[in-house]
């Protein structure tokens, strides 16, 4: 458990000599237990003390990057069980499989398809993190031949998975700098796989069939000197993989369990790609810092990444769009002008539909803190005021000739005041955006 301030307050010099910045020891420790302060903005503070509070003051879940560079993946340093009480901060790294026994141009296709996994969505791109090389060959040669190709052909951080020391070396050889996970150390290896570990500065895993065990493992690899351990979490059943992941989560969060204070990382193998996405997304949420699938389909990976941009958004900041007029396609001055809320999800949402209507148009996104048309309206955060001043900020009126703004089928209600203090025509849109490109083909005239 974490130190409360009186806990802390037992520990400091309780001199009150303000050489800190705090006017007495005990306010000092009680921002030191909000961690609003630093230890070492105390320089009296003995060793002993150091010691105790320095371990306390870590983080309950330790930070541990994968990758070198702008790819790398951090994973880990989560305060929370749940994403309401504060956010999470270190999104789950989704990676899929390669294994090292396909021929040379399978490996080069999936190598190449691998590297592709990326989608748009709310106007970012997001990709896959990791590429996991399987050492099904049991042959060090070809393990640490893939590593090379993968560490030459992909831009993707590298999780090396092989139970046997001397093959794990081999690859090593050829893609340490790129900091990889060492995957594959159990109760036999880890000591071995600790000291691969140590020498090239890389991160690893430990695997075991119990929580004690794992427990057990990840204290030896401690004491072998590694620092970034990744707790492997698997089982005979998704129920069982699940409730392993949350007790490691909480043991972690609620009891300081030092040995699960660790990222956890797990791969999902089923015959039906459906279920094993599902599976995928249900670790992506509950408590997984690495997912490994074997698919590597776009539609399959798609929910993955879906689900983690939303999971890891914090939620008390709704996301946005900048607020100005965009202009979708190739408008002209009799172009129609269509407003929505900066809401990112709404605001892509209508952009998307005006797109496929192929209908050159205007879209004014009013900022409304990043709430939707109906939560804005209802908040009074959506308003002919509000709408009059995005109008000007957007210099609207140079853009047209007409003066036709059409307003979302859902506020039509604010059409008459919109009229009045605009002085334009109000035309009232379709209720959802899917109506929108019917609309502007049919209904619209400038
Ligand atoms: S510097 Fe240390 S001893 Fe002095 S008031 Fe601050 S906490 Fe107390």
């Amino acid at each position: 458990m974490a130190l409360t301030g009186l806990d802390i307050y037992k520990l400091l010099p309780k001199t009150n000599c303000k050489k800190c910045g705090r006017p007495t020891c005990l306010a000092f420790a009680m921002q030191l237990a909000q961690k609003k302060a630093n230890l070492s903005d105390c320089p009296d503070v003995s060793e002993a003390a150091k010691n105790v509070l320095g371990a306390a003051s870590a983080p309950p879940i330790k930070l541990v990057t994968v990758g070198t560079g702008a790819r790398q993946v951090q994973i880990g340093e989560e305060n929370v069980l749940f994403r309401h009480e504060e956010k999470f901060y270190h999104p789950t790294g989704v990676a899929v499989t390669i294994r090292d026994d396909l021929n040379e141009a399978d490996f080069s296709d999936r190598l190449k398809k691998i590297n592709g996994l990326k989608i748009a969505r709310v106007g970012t791109e997001i990709e896959i993190d990791l590429i996991a090389i399987i050492n099904t060959s049991n042959n060090a040669e070809k393990f640490a031949e893939a590593a090379k190709k993968v560490s030459g052909g992909s831009h993707l951080s590298i999780i090396l998975s092989s139970e046997s020391v001397d093959t794990m070396k081999a690859a090593l050889q050829n893609c340490a700098e790129k900091r990889p996970l060492i995957h594959g150390a159990n109760a036999g290896n880890c000591e071995a796989m600790a000291g691969l570990a140590n020498e090239k500065k890389c991160p690893m895993t430990v695997t075991a069939p119990t929580l004690e065990e794992l427990a057990d493992l990840a204290e030896r690899v401690k004491k072998a000197g590694v620092e970034d351990v990744v707790l492997d979490v698997s089982g005979s059943n998704p129920k069982e993989v699940l409730q392993k992941l949350t007790k490691i989560r909480r043991a972690a969060l609620k009891k300081n369990f030092r040995a699960f204070g660790f990222p956890m990382i797990t791969f999902v193998h089923d015959e039906d790609p459906f279920q094993e996405i599902s599976l995928a997304n249900t670790y992506l949420l509950k408590y997984a810092g690495i997912v490994a699938v074997d698919a590597c389909e776009p539609w399959a990976i798609m929910p993955l990444l879906t689900a983690r941009t939303n999971i890891f958004t914090d939620p008390q900041k709704p996301i946005q769009v900048e607020p100005k007029l965009y202009a979708v396609g190739d408008v002209r001055e009799d172009s129609p002008i269509l407003f929505t809320t900066n809401f990112s999800l709404t605001y892509y949402t209508v952009e998307g539909e005006v797109e496929s209507s192929r209908v050159p148009a205007y879209i004014l996104s009013v900022d409304t803190g990043g709430t939707s048309v109906l939560t804005a309206y209802s908040g009074d955060k959506l308003n002919d005021k509000v709408v009059a001043k995005a109008m000007t900020d957007a210099k609207v009126e140079t853009k047209v000739k007409h003066k036709k703004l059409i307003i979302p089928g859902l506020v039509a209600v604010m059409s008459g005041k919109l009229q009045e203090t605009l002085g334009w025509e109000i035309l009232v849109g379709p209720r959802e955006a899917s109506g929108l490109p019917s609309y502007l083909k049919t209904v619209w005239k400038p």
